[in-house]
């Protein structure tokens, strides 16, 4: 399936009583809803890539991601799409053996996985070996893990164009924080951004995204309380959220992810964290794929 980024996104609103009386508006911008294995963020991260990789002329996209990444299948896909080849750097020898749902899907696009051990993977931001790399499996366009670089900042940078212009808050769920600082610098300054971190002690990306984030403008925080146990972890009261999240909204969340967000984002409302009559977009980052593991607890099927 050809990706047309040029569709128009839909923002779905939550209407949901309880947030009358906070005077809050709380749109959905559904990323999700551009390509059901690109999707999200993670084409916005690709795009430039793409584009960079067929202006030098390769034929090939490498890059490296564990066993459940939506950033790897992303690529997988993205390259299918647009006709390049791909390598995936798994990290893991255990994951050559019980490949997940999300290796296998890898491999039916097409993408050549080589597993790594984690010493070996840790490798992944050494100039001297991505050359090594080149040397192996021939000339190829390397993307580093969950699109964090450059070009990746600034295709998501473009999610900016999709938010509505009387926009006062935006919210989004934060792995790598190459998003979260790609939208920052891009956004409107006076649009405060909330990102909510995924894994356990989240803080430390305050200092990783520092870098990438322009100093004038501090309009923006991180929550870390909403982790649920921990990266790509999970809790009974996560899924009771997510399940009645969709019985009411209609809407499917990733676990890993947007579930999280969104948990944490109404209960900052309820906490009453957000001004009257502010006008809030959370990202539906997508990531749908990744609730493959745990279709058995979920009341619906994606
Ligand atoms: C990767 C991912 C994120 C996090 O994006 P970063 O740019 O790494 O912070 C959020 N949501 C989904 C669904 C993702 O797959």
């Amino acid at each position: 399936m050809a990706i047309n980024p040029d569709v128009p996104i839909d923002i779905t609103y939550l209407d949901q009583e309880w947030l009358l009386p906070h005077q809050v508006r709380l749109g959905l911008l559904r990323l999700d809803q551009i390509h059901p294995v690109i999707s999200g963020n993670k084409w916005f991260k690709l795009k430039e890539n793409v584009q960079l990789a067929r202006s030098q002329q390769l034929e090939t996209l490498l890059t490296f991601g564990g066993a459940h990444s939506n950033h790897l299948v992303a690529t997988a896909a993205a390259a299918q799409a647009y006709g390049f080849n791909s390598i995936g750097m798994v990290r893991g020898l255990h994951a050559a053996a019980r490949p997940t749902a999300t290796l296998q899907h890898c491999a039916e696009l097409g993408m050549q996985l080589v597993y790594l051990s984690r010493e070996q993977y840790r490798q992944k931001e050494d100039p001297a070996w991505l050359q090594s790399l080149g040397d192996q499996f021939g000339p190829a366009y390397i993307i580093p893990e969950g699109g964090q670089n450059e070009p990746g900042r600034a295709g998501a940078g473009q999610i900016a164009g999709y938010l509505p212009p009387d926009c006062t808050h935006v919210a989004l769920a934060v792995g790598s924080g190459t998003t979260f600082a790609g939208l920052r610098s891009a956004l409107d300054p006076d649009i405060h951004m909330t990102g909510f971190t995924v894994m356990k002690g989240g803080s430390y990306l305050e200092d990783q995204m520092r870098p990438y984030l322009p100093e004038a403008r501090h309009n923006r925080h991180l929550v870390t309380g909403y982790h649920f146990g921990g990266f790509a972890r999970h809790t009974p009261e996560l899924i009771t959220f997510m399940n009645d999240f969709y019985r009411r909204h209609h809407i499917p969340l990733d676990f890993v992810y947007n579930a999280k967000m969104m948990a944490g984002l109404l209960d900052l409302i309820r906490l009453h964290q957000f001004p009257a009559r502010s006008h809030i977009i959370a990202l539906h980052t997508g990531g749908l794929q990744g609730n493959h593991s745990i279709s058995p607890l979920l009341e619906w099927t994606s």
